[in-house]
């Protein structure tokens, strides 16, 4: 008996990388509509419209802005997995548990393509 996974077949791995460059593309556009790229590396700001100076209207600034910054937040999150999924297509290492390097269930892939853990592991 080994511990080598068994590997997932390459068509399923060439669909599940479709997917997760189309979850890519749509995160990054989602992130550059309400926040701000930086230059260099992969992080984002969350933008938010300056409405006016009065002590109300700031208030109502700081709110959008909190939400903005929440939104901003877990869509970075889910482009650092997808972008982490796709590392670990090229590497070869797709599909196996980042935890104890099992096969990741092929059902739960497909449902979640950036899933890096099995379910035992996840969370
Ligand atoms: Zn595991």
């Amino acid at each position: 008996m080994t511990h080598t996974p068994q590997s997932l077949g390459t068509a399923f791995v060439e669909a599940q990388k479709h997917t997760l460059e189309e979850e890519r593309t749509r995160l990054q556009s989602e992130l550059s509509r309400i926040a701000k790229k930086d230059v260099v590396g992969d992080d984002y700001h969350a933008r938010v419209e300056q409405i006016g100076r009065a002590p109300d209207e700031n208030v109502v600034e700081e709110e959008q802005y909190e939400a903005a910054r929440s939104v901003e937040q877990s869509l970075e999150v889910q482009l650092r997995d997808v972008n982490r999924a796709l590392q670990r297509i090229s590497d070869g290492i797709y599909g196996t548990c980042t935890k104890c390097g099992e096969r990741i269930d092929q059902k739960r892939l497909e449902a979640l393509p950036s899933a890096q853990a099995c379910v035992k592991h996840a969370g």
